[in-house]
């Protein structure tokens, strides 16, 4: 469905992502990883065309779709839930979803898509009058997402859905896309820093680190999967020390025995 080959994206000299190649097959739920600043952000920014890339192919549904603008590439199905949820705060819950539903394919099914929205996420219906600058971070997110749907999309961006939020939302949220994925079939790319959460419902996965894949694999019995289960330590140590810089802490060290993934460089 979606086949990103050597795309580079530069922010005036700043090289961004340099020689990305990734895939994502029809169906398939595939998570992106990788510290702060790795560039993932960005990568969905160039798959939904928000920003333009300067170099490689961004092929959907076999067509490339890297010139095209990102009203065009929505237009195909693409639906990009960005970082920080962006809600617009002073448009109601109901005003909010419905601008998710302005692609022609999905405007014909607007009531139908408000329906599916409102039952995924109960708590959306009883604030549906509501402003929704006036939502818990947990609730935006969950209008966020259901703005994503609204747009029926075929392939779904998600950049961190969790970000900001407590264990209990974020669970909730999880356990959201996760039955939207069975239940709709939908391709979906993540990106996460929870990776615990993110590799449970992923297929397969990619590590991005200074605008580079450096792994990619299964969730299970790889390279891949045990590159991650250190990720993971560290994202457990409360020192970040993963998120922060990079290199494991001495807490992270003593507890993984097979040195540091990422920096060390896998490929
Ligand atoms: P995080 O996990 O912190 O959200 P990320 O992996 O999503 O990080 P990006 O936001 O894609 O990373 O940023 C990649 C690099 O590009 C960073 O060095 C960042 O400072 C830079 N960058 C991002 N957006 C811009 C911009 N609009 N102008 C200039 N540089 C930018």
């Amino acid at each position: 469905m979606l086949s990103i080959t050597g795309l580079g994206v530069t922010y005036g000299g700043l090289h961004a992502l340099t020689g990305v190649t990734l895939e994502v097959g029809a169906g398939e739920f595939v998570t992106l990883v990788g510290p702060n600043g790795a560039g993932k952000t960005t990568l969905l920014k160039a798959i939904s065309g928000t920003v333009a890339a300067s170099e490689g192919r961004v092929a959907y549904q076999g067509r490339d779709v890297a010139r095209l603008r990102a009203s065009e590439r929505a237009a195909l199905g693409i639906a990009h839930v960005p970082e920080g949820r962006r809600v617009f705060p002073t448009l109601t819950v109901r005003e909010n979803l419905e601008l998710g539903s302005y692609r022609r394919a999905a405007r014909r099914r607007r009531t139908e898509s408000l329906a599916t929205v409102l039952e995924l996420f109960p708590i959306l219906r009883e604030r549906e009058r509501q402003l929704a600058g006036s939502l818990s971070g947990g609730e935006q997110q969950m209008l966020a997402l259901g703005r994503g749907l609204m747009a029926q999309p075929e392939l779904l961006l998600l950049d961190e859905p969790s970000q900001g939020l407590g264990p209990r939302i974020v669970e909730q949220i999880f356990e959201t896309i996760d039955r939207i994925r069975r239940e709709r079939r939908l391709t979906i790319l993540l990106v996460e820093q929870r990776v615990v959460e993110a590799l449970e419902l992923c297929d397969r996965g990619y590590v991005l680190e200074t605008g580079r894949v450096v792994l990619d694999g299964g969730r299970e019995g790889s390279t891949f999967t045990s590159s991650a289960s250190r990720i993971r330590e560290a994202s457990r140590c409360g020192r970040a020390c993963w998120r922060a810089s990079h290199r494991p802490c001495r807490d992270c060290s003593a507890r993984s025995s097979g040195g540091w993934p990422i920096a060390s460089g896998a490929r």
